[in-house]
């Protein structure tokens, strides 16, 4: 299994020098080190040998947790993986691919809503890709789309913002 913390720290309490800086710096969340865990201990029931974890967004209504792999894996046959994550962590939990075409991922994380359209946009100096949503469509959207913008921003290479009109 790939996750964004070591195979001895997943499986322990307590995080080795290397993982111990990534968490401080910022480069992975507290988040992404309990969900390393608890698919660690899933995978004593389930094989989950084939995951890739590579990261979780808390958006809110519901922990998203990103791959790089097949997210088939993640979610387990009749979703008995995301369902097992799930409950441990207590949150309503969705899988979603990090990888493939980048408008098909943002239509995946924003479903059922759907993209009114994509601008480019100029604003303070710089190039910004606007993702346009209908306004009506705002309390469907089962997650806050301001927390995604960094990681959107990261896909889509330049800034990314949301608009609702
Ligand atoms: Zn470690």
């Amino acid at each position: 299994m790939k996750a964004p913390i070591c195979r001895a720290c997943a499986i322990g309490e307590t995080l080795c020098p290397s993982c111990q800086s990534k968490l401080s710096s910022g480069a992975i969340s507290r988040l992404d080190v309990d969900i390393s865990r608890i698919l660690y201990k899933i995978n004593e029931q389930h094989n989950l040998s084939l995951a890739s974890f590579t990261r979780a967004l808390d958006a809110g209504a519901q922990v998203l947790v990103f791959t790089d792999g097949e997210p088939g894996v993640l979610i387990g046959r009749g979703g008995r993986v995301v369902s097992a994550l799930s409950a441990a962590l207590g949150r309503r939990v969705r899988i979603l691919s990090e990888s493939g075409d980048a408008r098909r991922r943002l239509e995946d994380l924003l479903s059922p809503v759907k993209i009114g359209g994509i601008n480019e946009a100029y604003s303070a100096g710089r190039t910004l890709m606007r993702v346009r949503l209908s306004k009506e469509d705002e309390r469907l959207l089962p997650l806050d789309v301001r927390a995604l913008e960094p990681l959107v921003s990261k896909w889509m290479g330049k800034p990314v913002e949301f608009v609702f009109e």
